[in-house]
């Protein structure tokens, strides 16, 4: 019977309280001992949780779960950065990626199944959009990686919702998820490890500002509303600007550090001198730091990556006008595994029509079946 127990993972702490007091009779303490022996310690099964009461677990049994999902392949490049395929559902799988650097480690989440964000160099747009994943799915992902690290003694530090899918556009699954990144009892990780990427929803940005106090970074990508109406279409919605304003609020409300600009440098579009002056305009004197993202390619894509000494110009231009901006390193991308190259196994109409284009959907069809 399982479809009718509640599955614990992914429920914040207060609702675990609610849950343990409703439906158990039992203590908050409760919900803080299940909580450390999910997250900390990665039990599923409740018999193995010890010091709770024999009674107690059998009850457990009968009303809840915890139930995590199921790893279908696993990769690792050569740098060390492993990448994981997880199957949400009878035909949905999305991608995980752990990067391992000398100082912590980096897992890079999924916030959806696919993503309707749509911009056009990005390979989880091209795989069209599914659907949100719950809390569970998101949490989920933290789960596997915590149990497949351990042997090879890494560890968790970081967590970026810079994988498949918009958070923002999933802020119902995404907020109890992070809830549980950041408390002493789940991943207690600090508000400066957990950052959510956003392609600029700005209601959502405001919302988070009063809810939740986690790093933000925001997927910029060009200086001016025409090219990023082209590159990153929710600008269309929510023009640059209007994009800026919530961000300089988002740090003044919660007393935050900076907000992180991801750029990407895409041959000939947005790579110019000018673009540089023009960003280093829009962002001086603010709270914000650019990170430049070397394009990773995909099949498909019209577009190419910078070269390394227009990177490095751009950078220069944009320190010497006063904006800290650092290039991100690429990492595993011989599997796939680098920003932009996640795509996971989306079933959808968007996905078939695309996959007739490029002779692939017969392909990925049989995968998922
Ligand atoms: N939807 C969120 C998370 C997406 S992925 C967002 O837009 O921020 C994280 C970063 O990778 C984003 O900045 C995204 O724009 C960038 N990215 C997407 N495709 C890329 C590619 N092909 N090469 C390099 N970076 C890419």
């Amino acid at each position: 019977m399982s479809g009718e127990r509640v599955n614990l993972l992914g429920l914040p702490r207060a609702q675990l309280e609610t849950f343990v007091a409703e439906r158990l009779g039992a203590k908050p303490f409760r919900a803080r001992q299940l909580m450390k022996w999910i997250y900390r310690r990665g039990a599923a099964d409740f018999a193995a949780m010890t010091d709770l009461a024999q009674e107690f677990r059998h009850q457990l049994q009968e009303v809840a779960q915890v139930s995590v999902p199921q790893i279908v392949t696993e990769q690792q490049s050569k740098d060390g950065t492993r990448k994981w395929m997880l199957r949400m559902d009878q035909v949905q799988g999305i991608e995980t990626v752990y990067i391992p650097e000398p100082d912590r480690g980096t897992l890079c989440i999924s916030s959806q199944v696919g993503c309707a964000m749509d911009c056009t160099f990005c390979a989880t747009a091209q795989q069209g959009f599914n659907r949100n994943l719950t809390a569970a799915e998101i949490v989920g992902q933290v789960w596997l990686a915590h149990r497949e690290l351990a042997a090879s003694q890494r560890k968790i530090t970081n967590i970026v919702f810079m994988g498949m899918g918009e958070p923002l556009a999933n802020y119902r699954n995404v907020l109890p998820a992070m809830r549980i990144f950041l408390d002493d009892f789940g991943y207690d990780l600090s508000r400066r490890r957990v950052t959510l990427s956003t392609s600029g929803l700005v209601p959502q940005i405001y919302k988070l500002a009063e809810e939740c106090n986690v790093a933000l970074a925001v997927s910029l990508h060009a200086p001016n509303d025409a090219l990023r109406n082209e590159l990153v279409p929710i600008n269309r919605k929510h023009p640059i600007a209007e994009l800026l304003s919530a961000c300089w609020h988002y740090i003044d409300q919660q007393n935050g550090r900076s907000i992180t600009f991801e750029y990407v440098m895409l041959d000939g579009v947005n790579d110019k001198p000018e673009h540089a002056r023009q960003l280093a305009k829009l962002l001086h004197g603010h709270p914000a730091k650019v990170n430049l993202i070397p394009f990773n390619v995909f099949p498909g894509t019209q577009y190419r990556r910078s070269a390394p000494a227009t990177i490095l110009k751009f950078r220069d231009i944009l320190n010497d006008h006063g904006v800290i901006a650092t290039t991100r390193k690429t990492r595993g991308d011989d599997i796939d595994a680098a920003c932009g190259q996640l795509a996971g196994k989306v079933k959808d109409r968007t996905l078939v029509r695309l996959g007739d284009r490029l002779g692939s959907a017969a392909r990925i069809a049989a995968e998922i079946q």
